[in-house]
């Protein structure tokens, strides 16, 4: 498969009064054509930044580039000037949000959205444009598109709002489209629907994805390799199989037994205790190390290396060391009766 996006030793901090906020600390992976890669982890991990960084959307300052490189088609997009990203944002890298109205613009047909970025980027007439539009709305799974394109935001309901963003982040069929937390605004049948949107989707047009989200549940449903995040670092990444039936590292472990499991009357799920580091002061170690119920003396003081474990796995824990105690996995990580649609 061929390599569309390759994020090497990134870093991105926030400056504070105070001390600079290391919101994502010396990151790499890579995104191939046509693949699902999520990446997976609690509020302040730093998926959202990571996201961010690659539209090139987050405020500098207070942000800043750190170091590393985001190379997009081979060329830094770190580099890229304001102008520059204006011609590769929803034009070959587009966005979805967790939450489309704060992205549509309540002032302006669905239709006329969708036309804008044809008009800018594919140089369509306005004619031509609205015909595309009625093409993608339907695409999409919107009914009666004919009649909807000409309809405001408000007009629709959540789910189709969410499907007419993702109409607009398409229409240039860009090469990678990044999903922030997509569905999390949308009640359980409607996520399972956009969710499945997406998958077809793919099949049909090829657009890599990158899907941003803190529910290893809706991972299992679309991704093909998952990354996950904690502390501003990527812990654990694997392919699907093995994050959900093979993860070595304690923080995926958690995030398993916190997915709601089949044939529980209460539906409880198992929050991991603690909260995430200060990254403002992040720990020397690992960054788990406050939460995690193996931590080691070495944890606190080290930052554990990848253990390569397959050609695509590869988990940074002390864990796999081997002069470490042996663990299991503890038996709430252990996918089995759980809602889980590999
Ligand atoms: Fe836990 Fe240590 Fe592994 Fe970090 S390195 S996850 S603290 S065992």
């Amino acid at each position: 498969m061929k390599k569309i996006l390759d994020v090497k030793d990134l870093s991105v901090s926030f400056e504070t009064y105070g001390a600079d906020v290391q919101a994502v600390r010396g990151i790499s992976f890579e995104l191939n054509e046509g693949e699902t890669l999520a990446i997976v982890g609690e509020s302040g991990s730093g998926k959202s930044v990571t996201a961010h960084s690659i539209m090139r959307i987050v405020p500098m300052p207070p942000g800043k580039f750190v170091g590393g490189s985001i190379l997009f088609k081979g060329e830094d997009l770190t580099k890229k000037s304001e102008t520059q990203m204006q011609n590769i944002r929803g034009k070959e890298i587009s966005m979805i949000f967790q939450d489309p109205m704060t992205s549509l613009n309540p002032t302006m047909t669905v239709g006329n959205q969708i036309a804008e970025s044809l008009i800018k980027h594919q140089k369509m007439t306005k004619k031509e444009a609205q015909k595309r539009g009625v093409e993608l709305l339907r695409l999409v799974g919107i009914p009666n598109a004919e009649t909807r394109i000409k309809q405001y935001p408000h007009q629709y309901s959540g789910g189709m709002r969410q499907r007419a963003m993702i109409a607009i982040a398409l229409a240039c069929n860009p090469k990678v489209l990044i999903a922030d937390e997509p569905t999390t605004a949308l009640d359980v049948t409607i996520q399972a629907q956009i969710l499945e949107l997406m998958r077809e989707l793919q099949e049909k047009i090829g657009t890599a994805i990158i899907l941003i989200t803190h529910d290893l549940g809706v991972v299992a449903s679309v991704a093909s390799r998952v990354a996950v995040m904690y502390g501003g670092k990527i812990v654990e990444t694997g392919n699907i199989d093995e994050i959900f039936y093979n993860p070595k590292h304690p923080y995926t472990w958690g995030l398993l037994g916190s997915m709601p499991k089949l044939n529980s009357k209460t539906e409880e799920l198992l929050a991991i205790p603690g909260s995430p580091p200060n990254l403002a002061n992040p720990p020397k170690g690992c960054p788990f190390v406050t939460r995690c119920p193996y931590a080691m003396k070495v944890c606190k003081e080290n930052m554990p290396e990848y253990t390569r474990l397959s050609s695509t796995q590869q988990t940074a824990c002390w864990l796999l060391d081997e002069r470490a105690p042996k663990v299991d996995i503890p038996e709430t990580a252990i996918v089995g009766g759980r809602k889980v649609h590999v």
